[in-house]
Parts: structure tokens; sequence; C-alpha cells
């Protein structure tokens, strides 16, 4: 997790598991930090998916080990590096065809606004996505 990205949702999420476990009293800033920087390698995505195995695994408000063990359970990821890209006509590598390597998957507003952005699920493999990269692609792609 990166502080600044995912602190919101990171105190989102711990504060209802606390809410659940009826222990809000006990979470202030000191510890949600404590939390943080114990849970600091995880993504944030992979505590969301763990939250309901860390709730039943415990009465109490769950520690940070607890959060640990149930991530420590959680399949690897689809290792996308593994599988060989596809390319397109024009030569173009395409490592996931949901979010053609951007990492976004946009979906149409039913209103018709601007289309609702939502993270791809390749994003913690995809190789297209590594630092620098994105930038470079979504780059090439708007002047094809
Ligand atoms: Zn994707």
């Amino acid at each position: 997790m990166n502080y600044e990205r995912d602190k919101d949702r990171f105190k989102t999420l711990i504060m209802a598991v606390a809410v659940e476990k009826r222990a809000q009293q006990h979470v202030d800033t000191a510890l949600l930090r404590l939390m943080f920087d114990a849970l600091a390698d995880v993504d944030i995505e992979d505590l969301e998916r763990v939250r309901k195995a860390v709730c039943l695994k415990t009465r109490y408000f769950p520690q940070a080990g607890e959060w640990l063990e149930e991530v420590d359970k959680l399949p690897p990821p689809t290792v996308l590096g593994l599988l060989p890209p596809r390319a397109d006509e024009h030569g173009q590598v395409t490592f996931c065809e949901a979010c053609k390597d951007t990492g976004w998957i946009l979906k149409d507003r039913l209103d018709g606004g601007a289309p609702n952005a939502s993270k791809c699920t390749c994003r913690a493999t995809n190789p297209a996505l590594g630092a620098g990269k994105r930038k470079k692609l979504a780059h090439e792609r708007s002047e094809t």
C-alpha cells in the first residue's frame, strides 16, 4: 500500500471491521497508523478481499497478524507475465485484453456522462504496467 494513496480506503476498511466487531471506540489515528505500517506490504485490494475471512476468524477486533495470515491464504494472482502475450496486427503486444494494459476498465454510464473507470484485476501482475511503462503505453495508444 501507499500511505497517501490508500490511507482513506484503509481507514474505511478498518472502521467497517471495527463497527462489525463493536470495537470502533478502540480505533484511533495512532492505531490505524500502526496497522497500516504492519500491513504496508500488502495490497489494499488483498486486504479488502480477506475482510470477511478475517472477521469470521476472530470474535474481537482483528490484529495485523490475523490479516496477514488470511492474505497468505489467498491464491496467487494469475501471473500474466508467464502467459504468452498477444500481439495485434500492428505488432502491439497486449497482456490483458480486459483493460488493454491501461490498468483501467471504462464502463459507459447509462446517463451518457463520462464513463466510470475501475481498476483492472491485472494491475498487480501485468508486466506492461511496470514503472514508467504506463505513461508510455497511454501515449503510444493516443497516437494510433
Ligand atoms: Zn487489465
